[in-house]
């Protein structure tokens, strides 16, 4: 890369120490990283589904083998708890086989029902976009990085990508992990460097653009999108909602909504922020959920911790100013809120708060740290009503007997909804779309149309035998005729 004018520090913060440097790129770097990736794109577009398919699935082999080496380098960058680091091994082998798998089948052309029967003969192909652009959040390294270019790449696309600047060290492994499974070098490039330099060119120059992150720069960057009128994905905040039912079985809920609210340290997107409990269950569950909590056990090292370190000092700072100003405006402290400086500089205690007054920023803002209010409501109808009574529409649950769970989950106005689940039934559903409504987002990873939204669908008709319009020697009058006899018969037939 040319013009590079300066490097990013990396900071381990479970140790404040730092982990290692990457170039800080410059606009001009990111044209040039496009340049090659369309350059790569373009033969790699001729490549057959089946070999791509088989690179997919070496890659799916590689990271299930090197995922000692992979998990330390999350936790280097993240600080976070090893277990929720193996969530994201799981989520980027997963999404490999899924759609290695599926590719043959969603990029050959189909056949469909032409204009007329029989005398038009109608196929819809996918054609890639050629350079798709995604921009990263830190939360999930590897997931929202690699997870998310194993489709467009598949569709027959190059990526240029830009990791958060905190965490560009996972997603470089990835490239690297990528090559050894056979991805041509040029295709995947990573280009390290600031939002507002790289993630800006990136939208300038990107034939689609896939982003992950806050709303607030989604909406700036959906602006770029329409301006430039490219596709755009954004997969952003959420201010998610569980609801406790009066037939919800504790011995589930519990263990469940803990793991909802503070996997990862509850800095993911579909964690849960606020809980709903019906009055007939409010006491048992409000005491068990707080003794459950207070055992978790917290540390940045091995597989037995449930906690890990937030990504910073400034977050915990973030997250207790959000705290304070719940308390100070009338909320109560059930357990936790407080930073543990033994343990380093970027460690709190889980928080579960009550009593929140809907004036306090945490009652309707996205907190993104490992705090929840609970909320006794007197009606299931109450709680579905204060659920949805949000800008955000990214991820709900519910927990209930079956029956009640249904019929509460068909109500709430979210992209995804769990039952007896916080967030992981449905995110590891792959065969369903995943994303947000309102303020969440627009468009969808996972699923079919998480790879078709990297390709431009073609649509070829060939008019056989006779003109549409008709034998020329047909009166525009019998045409008429034919066409309203023909359309009446084929409500019926056709
Ligand atoms: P952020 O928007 O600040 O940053 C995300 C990425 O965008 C980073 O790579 C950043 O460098 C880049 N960026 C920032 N400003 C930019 C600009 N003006 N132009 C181009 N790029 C820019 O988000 P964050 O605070 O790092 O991440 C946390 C947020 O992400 C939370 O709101 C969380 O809910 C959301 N998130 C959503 C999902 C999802 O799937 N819906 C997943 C993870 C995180």
């Amino acid at each position: 890369m040319t013009n590079t004018l300066s490097s990013i520090v990396v900071t381990d913060p479970r140790t404040g120490k730092t982990y290692g440097e990457v170039p800080a790129h410059s606009a001009e770097d990111t044209q040039e990283a496009f340049r090659v990736a369309r350059k790569a794109q373009a033969a790699w577009v001729t490549t057959p589904l089946l070999e791509r398919k088989r690179i997919f699935l070496r890659f799916h082999d590689l990271v299930l083998e090197r995922q000692d080496e992979i998990l330390d380098v999350i936790q280097a960058e993240t600080g976070k708890n090893r277990a929720s680091a193996f969530d994201e091994i799981l989520d980027v082998a997963i999404t490999a086989r899924h759609y290695a798998r599926r590719l043959p089948k969603l990029l050959k052309p189909r056949r469909v029902k032409g204009a007329l029967p029989i005398l038009t003969r109608t196929v819809v192909d996918h054609s890639p976009k050629g350079v798709v652009g995604i921009i990263s959040p830190w939360n999930y390294p590897l997931t929202l990085t690699i997870s998310d270019a194993i489709p467009a790449l598949l569709a027959g696309n190059a990526v240029v990508i830009k990791p958060d600047s905190k965490t560009p060290f996972t997603a470089l492994l990835g490239a690297k992990l990528l090559v050894e499974a056979g991805l041509p070098q040029d295709l995947f490039q990573v280009i390290t460097g600031s939002g507002s330099v790289v993630g800006q060119e990136i939208a300038q120059c990107a034939d689609y653009l896939m982003f992950t992150g806050s709303t607030a720069t989604g909406r700036k960057l959906a602006k770029i999108a329409g301006e430039r009128l490219i596709s755009f994905s954004a997969e952003l905040g959420g201010k998610n909602p569980l609801i406790i039912a009066p037939d919800a079985d504790l011995d589930q809920a519990v263990p469940a909504a803990i793991q909802a609210c503070f996997s990862n340290t509850g800095q993911l997107c579909i964690s849960i922020e606020r809980i709903y409990i019906h009055k007939d269950i409010a006491k048992e569950f409000t005491e068990r959920f707080i003794e459950a909590t207070e055992t978790l056990r917290i540390g940045g090292g091995g597989w037995l911790e449930d906690i890990g370190s937030m990504i910073s000092p400034a977050q915990v700072d973030h997250v207790i100013e959000f705290i304070d100003d719940a308390l100070v405006r009338g909320a109560r402290l059930l357990t936790g809120g407080t930073r543990r400086s033994d343990l380093g500089e970027a460690y709190l205690t889980p928080t579960i708060l009550t009593d929140v007054p809907e004036e306090a920023r945490l009652y309707r803002e996205e907190v993104f740290g490992p705090v929840v209010f609970l909320e006794e409501v007197q009606t299931i109808e109450e709680a579905i009503q204060k659920a949805n009574d949000t800008e955000y529409g990214l991820n709900a649950a519910v927990f209930a007997a079956p029956h009640t769970g249904w019929n509460v989950a068909l109500q709430l106005h979210a992209g995804t909804v769990n039952i007896n689940e916080g967030f992981a039934a449905a995110f590891g559903s792959m065969n369903a779309p995943m994303g947000g409504w309102k303020a969440s987002g627009v468009g969808r990873r996972h699923a079919d149309e998480g790879l078709l939204k990297y390709t431009e669908p073609r649509t070829i008709a060939e008019q056989r035998f006779i003109p549409i319009s008709g034998p020329i020697t047909m009166s525009r009058p019998s045409y008429a005729h034919t066409m309203t006899t023909a359309l009446k018969l084929g409500k019926w037939v056709l």
